[in-house]
């Protein structure tokens, strides 16, 4: 499939594209199917690319659904995302291809790459229920379908709640928050002011909003955006997952889920969590005591610090103790030159060069298309679609288009942002946070179309354990961080002055302050996903039960009347896997340790690209960690980092 052809932002044009695909990937089957004997290596490459007149494809029809601008279509594509999940599933559950493939010998098979294959494609059939009597397959093919509906639902309701805070009192309700957002935010016809509640609004607010009250009345309602229905729509999602789960044989989704991960088990992932909340826990009370006294200053009969405002208190915090404004911060981070710093970064750090290709279509006007060039050869395509519009995808990911093939395929990704966009006489300056962010995405994105030049399609691109997903971002994070990496890009909007490195630790000291009270979130989050799944759900109360886990875990006290669960998208994408996030933190921190003398090394750069990146799925992460690092990963570096 040529980018070109598939890119075409005409839903008609996908969907003709999508459906010879189909017909194509149909009679790949059969011929595999009703084949018999052959040489195994070539049996086991027929196998590999069964599904691959999708590739291009089916990403395209996933990130329409996420990002194209008219509403028609990102339906029509959920429709497409509906048929494509069906034919999975069925194939998963289809005896004569498992039956050509348990019929291979292995030891015919050339030792790595291969026999890995036959190994995970043998392990995924199993997991499927194949081999379970054709009552059994069927009922499990049902629920894989009635899941793909659900978690579509469950989605849609956070997007679309759509929930509003209407001020009464006009712009003075905004005392406290930047300009450029009081701007965005004019008073109506009637003077009330409007409050949505996407991630940028809702992340601004809380920070910034100097009225404690509207804070208090903002969070109920951000917190609430999905209620009442998905307080409806998860507890049937999670008992589906656990009857595909039971009736597998296993003892509930959340072993399921891990099985093929890192942890490998439910029990391993929970003890990681529950030996993180141990180690952070004096770290955060003691952060939660001094927000309360710096509270008290102003309100001296407060008792508490509530969810509320955590954000707005660590702000006051900083600002004080560090003498750092995160709002005056943004004048060294105008949108523009942060984009060409996390191009320059990369370009330098593994020797690619970036062009931009203004003649590719794209789907929106403000959408940009990248070439990745190395040593005067095209690598990779990839496009930018970075600002907020109606209807697109809220939070910041990136979406794996395409899947890169040596000689065939060249890799595709996409990065959607919402970022402040510029315009005439508006740079669009970025909280560092934001650059962040950016950074990690791209770091995503780096480890996508740097795995694309693999001889098998089944260890393409991303293709890792998922909870070793999010260690290639969070650790491209780090360069975000680094005072000498900073003052290349990030100059004063108005004097040209690169950012001093006394003002990038007084940041890092900063953002470090507040991690007690994140890690122990992030632990909350992780356990409150596994406590969902890892036992039957018919027999809890999602409520209680959250709010019993946030009185264990968090020393800020629950808010009364809010379904923070409701509307944590995660639980239907990552289902039990939330704990990723610290479980990847880990080993990024520890692979850190290898840059942290020379975050510009080449050297150390160029290794990491070999043993971590370049080889997708083709090893165990923990394999490609011990090449790297030259022993097996450990918490020492993590640990520190969360005490010092
Ligand atoms: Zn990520």
């Amino acid at each position: 499939m040529s980018a070109e052809s598939a890119t075409a932002a005409a839903p008609l044009a996908l969907a003709e594209v999508l459906r010879a695909a189909l017909a194509e990937c149909r009679a790949r089957v059969e011929r595999f199917r009703s084949a018999r004997g052959g040489e195994p290596l070539a049996v086991l490459r027929e196998f590999d690319r069964l599904l691959q007149p999708l590739n291009g494809v089916e990403g395209r029809v996933g990130l329409f659904v996420a990002a194209h601008p008219e509403a028609e279509v990102r339906e029509r594509c959920e429709g497409f995302e509906r048929a494509l999940a069906e034919l999975r599933t069925e194939l998963s559950l289809e005896r004569g291809l498992f039956e050509r493939l348990v019929a291979l010998d292995e030891r015919e098979l050339p030792e790595g790459e291969p026999r890995r294959l036959l190994g995970h494609a043998l392990r995924d059939f199993r997991r499927s229920g194949v081999d379970r009597d054709a009552a059994t397959r069927a009922r499990l093919r049902g629920l894989q379908e009635e899941l793909v509906v659900l978690g579509q639902e469950f989605d849609r309701n956070i997007i679309a709640g759509g929930r509003e805070l209407v001020i009464h009192e006009g712009p003075a309700a905004l005392d406290g928050l930047p300009a450029d957002f009081v701007a965005a935010h004019p008073p109506r016809a009637d003077g009330t002011l409007v409050l949505g509640t996407d991630p940028h609004v809702r992340m601004a607010f809380l920070t910034y909003a100097t009225r404690g009250d509207l804070r208090r009345e903002y969070y109920q309602v951000a917190t609430n955006r999905a209620v009442p229905q998905n307080l409806g729509v998860l507890p049937r999602l999670l008992a589906k997952r656990h009857e595909l789960a039971t009736t597998l044989g296993y003892a509930h989704w959340a072993d399921y889920a891990t099985e093929d991960k890192m942890t490998r088990s439910a029990a391993a992932a929970r003890g990681f969590l529950e030996r993180l909340l141990d180690k952070v826990r004096v770290r955060a009370r003691a952060e939660r005591d001094e927000l309360l006294s710096f509270k008290r200053r102003r309100e001296p009969a407060a008792t508490a610090v509530f969810e509320w405002e955590r954000a707005y208190w660590l702000e006051q915090v900083k600002a004080e103790r560090f003498q750092l404004d995160s709002l005056a911060l943004r004048s060294y981070f105008p949108f523009a030159r942060v984009k060409q710093g996390v191009l320059d970064t990369a370009a330098e750090l593994f020797g690619l060069e970036f062009r931009r290709a203004r003649s590719a279509e794209v789907w929106h006007p403000s959408v940009e298309c990248w070439e990745l060039h190395e040593g005067g050869e095209l690598r990779a395509r990839f496009y930018f679609d970075l600002f907020p519009r109606p209807g697109k995808y809220k939070h910041a990911a990136m979406f794996p288009v395409q899947d890169g093939l040596s000689g065939e395929t060249l890799p595709e990704a996409v990065l959607l942002c919402n970022f402040p966009e510029p315009s005439a006489g508006d740079p669009a300056l970025l909280l560092h946070d934001q650059v962040t962010t950016f950074f990690h995405e791209f770091g995503h994105l780096l480890h996508h179309v740097l795995a694309g030049r693999g001889r098998w399609l089944a260890f393409a691109g991303i293709a890792t354990e998922r909870d070793f997903v999010e260690v290639p971002s969070q650790l491209f994070e780090e360069w975000a961080w680094d005072p000498a990496v900073l003052a290349r890009f990030a100059r004063h909007v108005d004097s040209d002055e690169p950012i001093p490195a006394e003002l990038v630790r007084k940041l890092r000291a900063a953002e470090d302050y507040g991690k007690g009270l994140t890690t122990e979130t992030q632990l909350f989050y992780g356990l409150l996903a596994l406590g969902f799944y890892d036992r039957d759900p018919r027999a809890l109360d999602l409520s209680a039960e959250m709010i019993a886990l946030k009185e264990r875990t968090c020393c800020l006290p629950h808010t009364d009347g809010t379904h923070f669960h409701a509307s944590f998208g995660h639980l239907n994408g990552y289902s039990a896997l939330y704990y990723t996030y610290l479980w990847s933190l880990v080993i990024a921190k520890d692979l850190l340790t290898t840059f942290q003398e020379r975050m510009m090394g080449r050297e150390a750069a160029l290794r990491y690209r070999r043993c971590i990146l370049e080889p997708g799925g083709a090893l165990d992460a923990a394999e490609m960690v011990c090449e790297f690092l030259g022993r097996e990963y450990e918490f020492a570096a993590f640990e520190r980092w969360l005490v010092e």
